[in-house]
């Protein structure tokens, strides 16, 4: 919440947002996880700001077309700010419809979130959908529960498929998500005069755009005579002859699809080489607090820097 506030009291409307830069953005965002939502974000505003004269779309087919808004944002928006006649679906929604329709495609799938839009929008009213729409999220999550549903005095059994066929505890079905990919983080954190190298993580990856200390990644554990031997530290180093004075403990962290075990090696250099000036920034150390990191690195610089 602490960090929501921040964010919304730092941009409270479009304009501030389009205004900024990404890298403002992103500082601000520092600690809401999923970045891309920060980018999205400051790319709609942009979008909303310079393209559509500030002007915020109302319908869901003009919502739908905008960065990082998908089905259940456009419809949301459009139903509940706008009053627009959408079924507004969400995972409650999704399980309600699931069990009084009797489907068992996998709410996950695009199959079976169309056919259970398809449902809902059967049962959208003329009027106060908005209202409508909310009383289906509020039933799901309070009566038609994931588990022990309180079927016995629900006002909707006697038509509910899943109660009669006895498929509550099976509705809805869920296709299993892929397994975590686990990767290996050695970060370096280079140490030359009070300050340390730092890079904006590329594009297509997690994290993108965020700063970072140099990186050697792996998709296994590796013993620090493998780090040091690797192609990524020669690279690195070059011919500098680097001490490293300690390497921390395994930080892990969770995302959606990835599982990340990150270690930092704290290593002092006297001197620089070109690889390292070339390809990262010295930051003074009392100037890392204004970068934009992903949190596992501010965990760490609030830890040791
Ligand atoms: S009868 Fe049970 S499964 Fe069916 S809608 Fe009501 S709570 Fe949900």
């Amino acid at each position: 919440m602490e960090y929501y506030l921040h964010f919304i009291n730092r941009f409270p409307d479009i304009q501030s947002l389009a205004k900024s830069s990404l890298d403002e953005v992103l500082k601000a965002w520092q600690g809401l996880g999923y970045y891309t939502r920060a980018r999205n974000l400051h790319a709609t505003a942009q979008y909303i700001y310079y393209q559509m004269n500030g002007r915020f779309p109302e319908n869901y087919e003009e919502l739908i077309q905008l960065k990082g808004i998908g089905d259940y944002t456009a419809s949301a928006i459009a139903s509940f700010a706008f009053g627009k006649p959408v079924a507004v679906m969400d995972g409650n929604v999704q399980r309600v419809i699931s069990r009084m329709n009797g489907i068992n495609t996998p709410v996950n799938t695009t199959r079976g979130k169309k056919l259970i839009k398809k449902e809902a929008e059967k049962l959208l009213p003329s009027q106060n959908t908005a209202l409508h729409n909310q009383a289906m999220i509020e039933f799901g999550a309070t009566q038609c529960i994931p588990r022990n549903p309180k079927c016995i005095n629900c006002p909707l059994n006697q038509i509910c498929y899943a109660f009669h066929h006895n498929m509550v505890e099976e509705l809805p079905v869920k296709r299993k998500n892929k397994t975590k990919r686990l990767r290996y983080f050695y970060y370096l954190t280079i140490q030359k005069n009070g300050h340390l190298f730092f890079q904006k993580r590329a594009e297509n990856d997690i994290w993108n755009s965020l700063y970072q200390f140099p990186l050697i990644e792996s998709d296994r554990e590796l013993e620090i005579q493998e780090i040091t031997d690797s192609k990524e530290w020669n690279e690195i180093f070059n011919k500098l002859t680097p001490s490293i004075k300690k390497i921390s403990n395994t930080y892990t962290h969770l995302l959606t699809h990835q599982k990340i075990y990150a270690c930092f090696v704290e290593i002092k250099i006297s001197s620089a080489n070109n690889f390292l000036l070339n390809n990262y920034t010295l930051i003074e150390k009392n100037k890392i607090q204004n970068l934009a990191v992903p949190r596992l690195i501010e965990k760490y610089l609030e830890e040791k820097i």
